[in-house]
């Protein structure tokens, strides 16, 4: 699992949009070799306007995703209203960078026994991401692992500025394993391989990838998603990275922590 010697990596879409779309890129993620599931059935949109998720039916379609191929999958909760249909449903739950100092979203998360990723706030320092781990340790819930997404910087060419030097930092100061999601630090295809690959090379225990097949066609963050051929390309990188290292992938489809 995550924190293991192993790389893991994430992938899905950004959103959960059908059965069909959800099942082909699940498919073709498990095929890849990807550990474990992502997609959104609520989604945290800038505009109220925008997509906002299937709600309870895309926690179902990600539910048979888990069912056919055999990944956990990690989904976001975005409110104490939902918290519990997305703790029955999904094996991982995210908190997204606009969550992150949602303090009493953190106290009810910390009561769980299910794994929480924490993602960093939209301008968070280290100091304050730990805290906000620390909202979900002081409640009781051990099984927590963080997720540098990108923070906003001065940047005139991509979505975020992924803070890289951070995965180390976290390494110094905490025992919490770090992953990173290079899809929404960059917001840009080309983009999103380099820095994957640039972060398993600083030693982040696991990788975020949205993928999608039809990206001109998703509803939501299409710029940023890679294709299937794409992401099996870099599976191979990452393998390969991770081997210098002397660390290889995780094994499939493990549960949890392991
Ligand atoms: C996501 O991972 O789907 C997401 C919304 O990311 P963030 O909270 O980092 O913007
Ligand atoms: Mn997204």
């Amino acid at each position: 699992g995550i924190g293991g010697p192993g790389l893991v990596v994430i992938a899905g879409p950004c959103a959960v949009e059908s059965e069909e779309q959800m099942l082909r890129i699940a498919r073709r993620v498990k095929a890849a070799g990807a550990q474990m599931l992502r997609g959104g059935a609520f989604k945290p949109r800038t505009s109220p306007y925008a997509f906002q998720g299937m709600g309870k039916k895309g926690l179902q379609l990600l539910a048979l995703a888990r069912k056919e191929t055999g990944l956990p999958v990690v989904t976001e909760v975005l409110d104490q209203r939902t918290l519990a249909d997305v703790a029955e449903y999904a094996d991982v739950l995210q908190v997204g960078a606009r969550n992150m100092q949602n303090f009493a979203l953190l106290k009810e998360l910390g009561q769980l026994k299910k794994p929480i990723m924490l993602k960093r706030g939209l301008s968070a320092t280290l100091d304050e991401w730990l805290m906000s781990a620390e909202y979900l340790l002081s409640e009781g819930n051990k099984n927590i692992f963080l997720c540098e997404r990108g923070i906003r910087a001065f940047s005139d060419h991509a979505r975020n500025t992924l803070d890289l030097n951070v995965v180390p930092a976290v390494k110094e100061m905490s025992h919490l394993p770090i992953i990173v999601d290079p899809s929404h630090a960059t917001g840009v295809r080309a983009r999103v391989a380099p820095m994957a690959r640039a972060a398993v090379a600083a030693g982040a225990h696991g990788i975020m990838i949205e993928v999608h097949d039809r990206p001109d066609q998703a509803l939501c963050d299409g710029p940023q998603a890679l294709h299937p051929d794409d992401f099996a390309t870099l599976m191979v990188d990452l393998a390969a990275i991770a081997g210098a290292l002397g660390r290889g992938m995780a094994t499939p489809a493990l549960k949890g922590r392991g």
